[in-house]
């Protein structure tokens, strides 16, 4: 395996981590708040989909003694328990939908929303759900949404986003969290055009401020960044952080660094003479290099930060693009690797912006790798790992093991590879298209590569 590959898997990591320690403090306001407010206080914000506190347990009048018993236990607080028990009620009456929903209302009760969502989804299968069921499941598809977006999963909360969209497009809790999702998934422009919306309707959704603002500052728009500070600071002045985004935005405003009209690259703190200006023309060249080798350049444009190595995980080995690009001070001032480190990070903001965040990862990694001037070499690990061919279905690589993460980073590079050599970046960008459009990963990918990516990968595997 190269040295690349480990690089770039860290540096996923580390971006996801990283995003994390950026809007985390925000972010964990923003959820915990959000939580909070969903599960005690009346539906303010969003008339067409009330929220509600806790919801009461349903009645079963032919439930027998299991039930009792379960219903006993929850009234002692003992809401885990009985969750047990009513799970096993659902199990011995299959076709009885007031067991899971009690489950559900149990397992809500006892902090698990993912066990509870899964209880309320095995009720919907049985019966059209109840009002108050149908008000807890909104509630636990929310809570667990927030939740993975929060813990490296931002595609998993917005699919759960969407899926609440899909019964009351103006919950407004559910467009916070899309556009959260957004954010955490790098996509600032749809993040920034979601949120932006959300507060022209529902301005009471004071979650969304702070994310509109970490959002700007990415982008290293003191000026946006400073207007929804404004806003957020007229609305609810007793926020707490007020003075922190207004520091922030000054040191932005004060603007040290190396600008161009595509590029800005500044260093958090101190920095080398002339460095920011070095990395601008190596990030100059980086842009040219990876827009002619895609046929298509961003419009937007990117920022670079230069960042202390003391201020980042020790895990980190490269750079990293999570709305803007972040090279450690150290890997800034190699001439050796940081063109090629630039070329990878300026693919994924390319990418980013093309399909509005909506490429899957194993080819925002492969395009990453190839456009930085990686080829594939021979990988004979894959021949027997079936599972790669699934590898599309994968929305994080965190949860594979280190020799798995390698051997994914190095497939994605084989079978993007593939299909630039079968088919060329011109079939390419119209993938892209279509996925910026909304088509579906397999259908775009049968339409202009005419196969299915599992086919194509199992005759890639085959020839290793
Ligand atoms: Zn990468």
């Amino acid at each position: 395996m190269t040295g690349f590959a480990r690089a770039c898997q860290e540096s996923y990591r580390g971006g996801v981590r990283n995003l994390k320690s950026l809007l985390f403090l925000a972010i964990l306001v923003v959820v915990g708040s959000v939580l909070y407010r969903m599960r005690r206080s009346p539906p303010t914000l969003a008339p067409a989909a009330p929220v509600t506190g806790s919801e009461a347990m349903p009645s079963n009048p032919t439930g027998g003694d299991l039930w009792d018993s379960a219903t006993a236990l929850w009234g002692q607080g003992r809401a885990r328990q009985a969750g047990e028990l009513f799970a096993l009620g659902a199990t011995l009456h299959p076709a009885d939908a007031s067991w899971p929903q009690a489950e559900a209302v149990a397992l809500s009760s006892a902090g698990d929303s993912k066990a509870a969502l899964q209880a309320i989804e095995r009720c919907r299968k049985v019966a059209p759900l109840a009002p108050e069921a149908v008000r807890l499941r909104r509630r636990l598809q929310l809570e667990v949404g927030f939740e993975k977006a929060g813990a490296g999963d931002p595609w998993g909360g917005r699919q759960l986003a969407d899926a609440v969209l899909l019964d009351h497009p103006d919950d407004s809790m559910a467009l916070l969290l899309r556009g959260y999702s957004w954010a955490m998934e790098g996509d600032l422009a749809s993040a920034e055009t979601a949120l932006g919306r959300l507060v022209d309707t529902y301005p009471g959704t004071e979650e969304a401020y702070p994310i509109l603002i970490q959002c700007a500052l990415r982008r290293g728009d003191a000026t946006e960044a400073g207007k929804w500070l404004a806003r957020l600071r007229s609305r609810f002045p007793g926020t707490t952080g007020l003075d922190l985004w207004d520091r922030q935005i000054a040191s932005l405003r004060e603007g040290r660094g190396a600008f161009s009209s595509r590029l800005r690259v500044t260093c958090d703190g101190p920095c080398p003479e002339g460095l920011e200006r070095e990395v601008l023309e190596e990030a100059e060249r980086a842009w040219t290099s990876v827009g002619h080798d895609l046929g298509r350049s961003a419009t937007s444009t990117v920022s670079i930060r230069l960042v202390d190595a003391a201020s980042m995980p020790t895990e980190w080995a490269a750079a990293v693009y999570d709305g803007q690009i972040r090279i450690p001070l150290k890997l800034a001032t190699d001439p050796q690797r940081r063109g090629s480190v630039l070329r990878h990070e300026l693919s994924h903001a390319f990418l980013s912006q093309f399909t509005r965040g909506r490429i899957p990862l194993w080819l925002n990694e492969g395009l990453a790798q190839w456009l930085e001037g990686s080829r594939p070499g021979s990988l004979p690990d894959a021949r027997d790992a079936a599972w790669l061919d699934a590898l599309p279905s994968r929305r994080q690589w965190m949860d594979l093991s280190s020799d798995e993460a390698e051997l994914a980073y190095a497939w994605s590079l084989a079978v993007t590879s593939e299909l630039l050599s079968l088919h060329g970046s011109i079939a390419m960008l119209r993938y892209l298209d279509l996925l910026a459009g909304g088509s579906s990963e397999p259908d775009a990918f049968a339409s202009v590569f005419g196969r299915t990516y599992q086919s194509l990968s199992a005759r890639i595997r085959e020839r290793m």
